[in-house]
């Protein structure tokens, strides 16, 4: 079992504020009718990305450690690993493992 699920999402995050600051600054800036709009967008986008990717890894890691403190919490049932919310779907209530991302019933 790994936790490196834990960052893909964070980090996801962080690459597209970046994208995002980047095309803001270099492609969009010096467009006429978006240029100030872009300025804006390009000074607060990779800040905006890095305070939601903290919350993100830091949600998903508290999510974790508390799975680990319960000892009579479910774990996945093809690896073992620690498990997400409960949520509903067509086949009746399950979770996504946080360690491979595959769903475990729930009942
Ligand atoms: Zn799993």
């Amino acid at each position: 079992m790994s936790y490196w699920r834990l960052s893909v999402l964070p980090g996801f995050i962080l690459l597209t504020g970046a994208i995002v600051a980047l095309m803001a600054r270099f492609v969009f800036s010096k467009t006429p009718m978006v240029g100030a709009l872009a300025d804006q967008v390009a000074s607060y986008a990779f800040p905006v990305a890095l305070v939601l990717a903290f919350v993100v890894y830091m949600w998903n890691l508290l999510a974790v450690l508390e799975w680990q403190r319960n000892p009579d919490a479910a774990a996945c049932r093809h690896c073992g690993g620690p498990l997400g919310h409960i949520k509903d779907g067509r086949w009746g209530p399950y979770s996504k493992c946080f360690a491979c991302g595959r769903n475990t019933p729930r009942t």
